[in-house]
């Protein structure tokens, strides 16, 4: 008779859960159960472990075997329990040695016993820095180098091909780490850049206090006027991730099983969902609870085009998230977060036909169908969204003139600067003008006597909402920080008022 536990842990959302898998074998009639557990991916893990227990060339022990998974109360979904499972059944029955105390076991079994790389990892490794040493799939073993591209200390990682090689990391592990693999170069270079795009000097000065900023950006204009290719660019005029924000984004995107190159994501993310999309896409879910679009695109830019196309229920569903910069998605009994700190940039046309107020082409729209059409972007939405930018078509002289406009690393400068300004102000706590809290605002975004009475004749005259007001103020900020100004003037205000637009239609 023998018990014995190995280490595990699973994923909810980003956070790890440490799990204790226990395994009791003793003489009895052959039976083979597994407590604490409720999903039927793990139930499924049974046969999957018999098999590749068998299939490596062990023995399935012809004994009374009880798997029991600790903390019991937590209902577990995940395969990556199937190689702690495995171990723990060949080291209670003698057949392999113990490993280190500490270590942890994470992979999933094939019926022939290779190692299945699993989604995910990145996250899991990131949340078991206090482990001995952890053992993954060889296939996830790139996943693992990303993580010593940070200062904390990473635990010894080893990858294990098929179950029948798991004597040799167990030895590996007992023995000195090994040798330090060479990581690859993260990838670093835009492959757009803002000097691309001709004319619409006030579309791109609002870019750019969007990057300085943090704040979310509406284009209006009709087709043709550059919108997809603004939006694009934004990544381009936003300052690289830092180390952390880089391998939170890389994790995410570990868990969605999008790491297709496994390498650390160093540009900031920008996602173009179409608006068929369906809301669980956006925001998250499903029975595995992946992250959505808006958590693909945390730390860089969301791009909704064609924004009122979008169904009701999906601009409804973004409300919490913007609010928060986090999701909240419910499963049946557990609550998963995932992180959604984005810029989102949404683009229309000003009319159902695209050219309402267009110099050479006619609107064929009555002001029935463009009053719907407003409508359906109107309210809490569009309340959430900082600047207003109108885009007309530019006229043929700009366009053929071959001239450049600012290329986006000159733009950047201005960002990094503005940014720095506003970071200095926070007490070095690194938070756009975008996130400031209600009481942040008032603290640190004094108005001067003749400011007030530009914005209380804003407000008379523009029927702003208490959050437009509040917008209006945060944009004044930035747009003071980008002129090195340190405090807000009235011009900074007079420019702020201006991209409210929408709140006049
Ligand atoms: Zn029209």
């Amino acid at each position: 008779m023998s018990v014995f536990r190995v280490d595990s842990a699973i994923l909810t959302g980003l956070e790890v859960q440490r799990i204790g898998v226990e395994v009791d074998v003793r003489r009895g009639l052959p039976n083979f159960t597994v407590v604490g557990l409720a999903k039927d991916a793990v139930r499924e893990s049974r046969d999957r472990v018999i098999a590749a227990i068998k299939n490596a060339g062990y023995e399935m022990p012809t004994m009374k075997v009880t798997v029991n998974l600790t903390p019991v109360t937590m209902k577990k979904a995940s395969s990556h329990l199937d190689l702690p499972i495995a171990a723990g059944i060949l080291i209670a029955s003698r057949q392999i040695p113990p490993p280190p105390a500490g270590a942890v076991f994470l992979g999933e079994l094939s019926l022939d016993g290779t190692l299945r790389p699993a989604a995910g990892v990145l996250a899991l490794l990131d949340g078991l820095r206090d482990a001995s040493a952890v053992v993954v799939p060889e296939g996830n073993l790139e996943e693992g180098r990303l993580l010593k591209e940070t200062a904390r200390r990473v635990p010894p990682i080893r990858g294990l091909a098929h179950l029948s090689g798991l004597v040799y990391p167990i030895e590996k592990l007992k023995s000195a780490s090994g040798r330090r693999r060479r990581t690859p170069e993260p990838r670093d270079r835009h492959e757009t850049d803002f000097s691309e795009i001709r004319g619409q000097h006030l579309a791109r000065r609002a870019a750019e206090i969007s990057a300085a900023g943090g704040h979310h950006l509406l284009l209006v204009g009709p087709p043709g006027t550059g919108k997809s290719m603004l939006a694009q660019r934004l990544p381009t005029i936003l300052p690289p991730l830092s180390t952390q924000e880089s391998l939170e984004v890389t994790k995410i995107y570990s868990v969605a099983g999008l790491l297709d190159e496994t390498r650390r994501l160093t540009v900031r993310p920008f996602r173009a969902p179409h608006h068929t999309l369906s809301a669980v896409a956006l925001i998250g879910g499903g029975p595995t609870s992946l992250p959505g679009e808006i958590s693909l695109a945390h730390g860089g830019v969301l791009f909704l085009d064609e924004f009122p196309e979008f169904p009701r229920s999906c601009l409804e569903s973004l409300r919490q998230p913007l609010e928060d910069r986090r999701v909240q998605i419910s499963r049946a009994a557990a609550k998963v977060s995932y992180p959604a700190d984005f810029v989102l940039i949404c683009a229309m046309n000003p009319c159902p036909c695209g050219y309402l107020n267009h110099p050479t082409r006619a609107c064929r729209c009555s002001a029935m169908d463009i009053r719907k059409y407003l409508n359906r972007v109107s309210g809490p939405i569009l309340n959430r969204i900082d600047l207003h930018v109108e885009l007309a078509a530019e006229s043929p002289a700009v366009i053929l003139s071959g001239a450049s406009g600012e290329s986006s690393d000159g733009i950047l400068k201005r960002v990094r600067a503005a940014r720095d300004r506003a970071v200095a102000r926070n007490g070095g706590e690194d938070r756009v003008n975008a996130r400031l809290r209600p009481s942040e605002v008032r603290a640190l975004c004094p108005l001067s006597d003749e400011c007030l009475a530009i914005l209380q004749a804003a407000l008379r005259k523009m029927n702003l909402s208490p959050r437009s007001l509040e917008k209006v103020i945060k944009v004044s900020r930035t747009i003071s920080d980008l002129a090195g100004a340190a405090d807000i003037q009235p011009e900074h205000i007079l420019e702020a008022v201006r991209y409210r637009a929408m709140d006049q239609a």
